[in-house]
């Protein structure tokens, strides 16, 4: 009888469980086209960015998309422990700043060679995909919305609608949209701070050729590569202003010196190497606050 029921409960399962595996295999498979798609038409945009070196970064599994249907590629570097700290990178939010999209793939590639584990990186290499992928890339998303100007004001700040009407002379390239984080871009970045709760926000743009920083609980760089600190201020709706003055989280903007021309190689390394060593130093002296602390 025992035999019996073994061999019945077996005979039961066989389909499921091979129906099971189809449907895994094709939810990969769907994933792997996406990405491999995405990274073809990154490939073809962008000279310094080869199909080969996207596609050899195997990006995570899709979970956003923008307006137009392009997966929002992410990549996850875990830290090898629970208290590393978290960094939040991204680039390309503004569709039509080639390199800070093109950096950000040399500074992954050198992650995903050199990754060890002594603090978690999260990267969004391209965070407006509609902006740069279409034959006349643009700063706006599919719906003509300034992403960095999509997000939450912070309280004393005026809303980012009314501030573009009166001070922003209504000028498109800044639309903020109807209201904050109503595109799906906006709402994914918005998303990853509730969830992976970073210590440190790092966005890529071009072409002040400067270094800016918001948050004053942080002594910024003095300078990143060629990069020479100089705080601009927020604007109603930026991510910094969010991300800063709303929840208290620092965010360097790694402004690059032009749109449409990279770096020297030098200057990537440097930058690269400049704010590795800086997050470091922030670690030692987080530890050393932590230890000094009464117990
Ligand atoms: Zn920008």
């Amino acid at each position: 009888m025992k035999h019996f029921l073994t061999l019945s409960s077996v005979l039961w399962l066989l389909p499921v469980v091979a129906y099971s595996s189809t449907a895994t295999q094709s939810v990969d498979q769907k994933y792997k086209t996406e990405t491999q798609n995405v990274c073809a038409k990154i490939g073809r945009k962008l000279s310094s960015v080869s199909v080969k070196e996207c596609n050899a970064l195997s990006f995570d599994v899709p979970r956003f998309y923008s307006v137009g249907g392009l997966p929002i590629l992410e990549k996850h570097f875990p830290a090898t422990h629970a208290d590393a700290p978290k960094i939040l990178f991204i680039g390309g939010i503004h569709g039509d700043e080639y390199s800070s999209v093109s950096v950000t793939f040399k500074w992954l590639s050198t992650l995903n060679k050199h990754h060890s584990g002594a603090y978690d990186w999260h990267f969004l290499p391209l965070a407006n995909p509609d902006g740069l992928l279409q034959s006349r890339s643009s700063r706006v998303n599919q719906n003509n919305v300034d992403l960095n100007r999509n997000f939450i004001s912070a309280p004393d700040f005026p809303e980012p609608l009314v501030h573009w009407k009166k001070k922003a002379r209504e000028r498109s390239r800044y639309y903020p949209g109807q209201a904050p984080l109503s595109e799906p871009e906006s709402r994914v970045i918005h998303q990853l701070i509730e969830e992976y709760r970073p210590d440190i926000v790092v966005s890529v743009h071009a072409p002040h050729g400067i270094l800016d920083f918001d948050g004053s609980n942080l002594q910024p760089p003095k300078k990143l590569g060629p990069l020479h600190l100089r705080q601009l201020g927020t604007y109603p709706g930026s991510l910094g202003n969010y991300a800063w003055f709303v929840k208290r989280i620092p965010v360097m903007t790694i402004e690059l010196e032009h749109a449409g021309i990279m770096p020297a190689s030098i200057d990537i390394s440097r930058m690269w190497t400049d704010l590795v060593s800086w997050v470091g130093e922030k670690t030692v002296e987080r530890n050393q606050v932590v230890l000094s602390e009464p117990q």
